[in-house]
């Protein structure tokens, strides 16, 4: 039996009230970082070097060239609810650091051994300091105090981290983990804030290392080992008023089987919000294959009013006030991209952490350029890939094994199209725009079948079948019930492939009758796919023209309607580099 005797209400102990109020921000090693990185930042560091002994139980020191501690400070910043960030209620609204709550540096007091070393930089207020002061803190006592040489800027280490909460250090996993949890954080940062220079020892090894080069690509290179500047593109959208949303989204190449490259920060800040995860997930569902995730960087600068950062103790969930126009902007400005990126023609394993043996960056080398160089010398050339404007512009050069069009941009790349892909989802578009708009009279043009086919269902697709038959008839799909189960299709929308239709009526039907809510999409697929020109017919060069053409004039013309590639992508660039011109 539980034992219902009831202890009397007590104030805790002060200390029992610091180990548990400190648990809440303090949970694991990365946590810790994350505080002191985000102080650096808050310092206005351009170079932050984050040291780890021992998955950070040992040791974590974060040393930053930021505006630095002014001596007189330096013993009260480890008390609870002492910050220099914010003074009143008002100033929540108005934020514009990373910080505000004044408890981390106290929460880490609490459970671990902190030694602060920080020299101020000279400014109106603070004079010259001659030195930087270090003090070290142990169970809430200043054990230790001396000077030393060194900048402005502050260092703080954090040694034995939970020595007095055996509970928590129980639940800790290997180093390897608590370093791994460090190295992702770590690589948000970095791209967050391409302008500041990020280096990660771990067990003094160098895991992570950028240049502050303030490229967001750059720094993506730095960090993934790969040339990825013909793989990125930007995105730039603002309503002029409540939002602007900046950085790049990898195209269908840099796809990835998890979340974790889908990067977003709100005012700087790493954020997580399921809508906006969401929103993004919208933006690029039916784009990428099933359980892909694009790699996105993306920042949304936004008035500080309008949004609260203040609702999650960690801080990765926000409130914001124009949430309905944000998530449909995030949602569309994936969807661009992801519409219009053509395959490239090597797939692109993303490496994780390069820790040891760091591979070269592969690239052109001849020229001894730097990717960010050749970045540049690539967004100076061309409309990016996969635009209308492109397309419009190809030239065929021949058809390979009567399934794909060569073709030439005029900057000299090459493009290969799978016109079977091409022709579906021109022909899908075009019934997508003709079932929105069947509310109007807009129909497609139907072909009567010589002889109608007939068709049994079962009985609940039967009805559900029946009810759809308007739809059905504004498509070019003429079909009547005819008794019982059995339904008769006396036309097939107009198009080159209603041959080939007549040999699917029955699994079109099937879709038709489905019990899900995207049967009409399906369906359009469905036609689609059946009635598109196949692999392995051979088309003049006016033909091919022709698809081209059609091609430019669609919304997706990247992506087939499953979701697969449309186009295959060789780079001037590309050739240059492996042809070592
Ligand atoms: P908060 O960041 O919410 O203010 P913290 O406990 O993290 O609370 O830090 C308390 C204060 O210590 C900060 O407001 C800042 O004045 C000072 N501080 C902490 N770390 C740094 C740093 N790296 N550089 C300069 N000042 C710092
Ligand atoms: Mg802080």
């Amino acid at each position: 039996m539980i034992s219902m005797q009831r202890m009397p209400l007590l104030v805790l102990a002060p200390d029992v009230a610091e180990r548990i109020a400190a648990g809440e921000v303090i949970e694991r090693p990365v946590s810790v970082v994350k505080e002191l990185v985000e102080n650096a930042l808050d310092a206005g560091a351009h170079d932050i070097r984050v040291e780890l002994r021992g998955g950070g139980l040992r040791l974590i020191r974060v040393t930053d060239d930021g505006y630095g501690i002014p001596e007189n400070e330096l013993e009260h910043v480890s008390q609870r609810h002492t910050t220099s960030k914010i003074t009143t209620v008002e100033d929540l609204s108005r934020l514009q650091t990373l910080g505000f709550r004044g408890e981390a540096l106290a929460s880490v007091t609490a459970v671990a051994e902190v030694e602060l070393i920080s020299r101020a930089i000279e400014t109106e207020d603070v004079g010259e300091e001659q030195s930087a002061l270090q003090i070290t803190v142990r169970g809430g006592e200043i054990t230790h105090r001396s000077r030393r040489a060194r900048p402005h800027g502050t260092t703080v280490t954090v040694r034995d981290l939970f020595y007095n909460v055996p509970a928590r250090l129980k639940f800790m996993r290997g180093a390897r983990t608590e370093n791994n949890h460090v190295l992702q954080l770590l690589r948000r940062y970095a791209v967050g804030y391409p302008s500041v220079r990020f280096n990660l020892t771990l067990d003094e090894h160098v895991a992570l290392q950028t240049g502050g080069s303030n490229d967001l690509i750059v720094t993506l290179a730095e960090l993934y080992h790969l040339p990825l500047h013909e793989m990125l593109y930007p995105v730039e959208i603002s309503d002029g008023a409540h939002y602007r949303i900046h950085g790049l989204v990898g195209n269908r190449v840099l796809a990835q089987n998890s979340r974790q490259y889908v990067t977003l920060f709100i005012n700087g800040r790493w954020v997580q919000s399921r809508v906006l995860q969401d929103a993004l997930e919208q933006g690029y569902r039916g784009l990428l294959p099933k359980g892909k995730h694009p790699l996105l960087v993306l920042f949304l600068d936004l008035p500080a009013d309008e949004v609260d950062a203040n609702v999650h103790p960690a801080k990765t969930e926000v409130q914001l006030v124009y949430e309905e126009q944000i998530v449909a902007a995030l949602s569309q400005a994936v969807r661009t991209v992801l519409e219009h990126s053509p395959a490239l023609p090597e797939a692109t394993h993303f490496p994780g952490p390069v820790l040891a043996n760091q591979r070269r960056l592969p690239g052109p080398r001849r020229r001894g350029l730097h990717i960010a160089e050749s970045a540049e010398g690539y967004r100076a050339e061309q409309a990016p890939p996969g635009t209308a404007e492109v397309i419009t512009s190809l030239r065929p050069l021949a058809q390979l094994q009567q399934a794909v069009i060569l073709a030439e941009a005029p900057d000299g790349s090459l493009y290969l199209v799978d016109q079977h892909r091409a022709h579906e989802r021109v022909i899908y578009e075009h019934l997508r725009h003709t079932n929105a708009g069947s509310q109007s009279d807009e129909v497609m043009d139907a072909h009567l079948l010589l002889e109608p086919v007939m068709i049994e269902m079962k009985r609940h697709q039967a009805d559900l079948l029946e009810q759809r038959l308007p739809m059905l008839r504004g498509l070019g799909l003429e079909c009547e019930r005819f008794g019982g189960r059995s339904f008769l299709i006396r036309s097939v929308p107009t198009s080159e492939g209603n041959e080939q239709l007549v040999a699917h009526l029955n699994e079109l039907a099937e879709i038709a009758a489905e019990d899900s809510p995207d049967w009409e999409d399906h369906l359009l697929i469905g036609l689609a796919c059946r009635s598109a020109m196949r692999r392995g017919r051979e088309l003049s060069m006016g033909e091919q023209v022709t698809l081209l053409r059609a091609l430019a004039n669609v919304a997706a013309p990247a992506v087939c309607p499953h979701g697969s590639p449309i186009l295959l992508y060789y780079s001037r660039t590309f050739l240059i580099d492996k042809f070592d011109w």
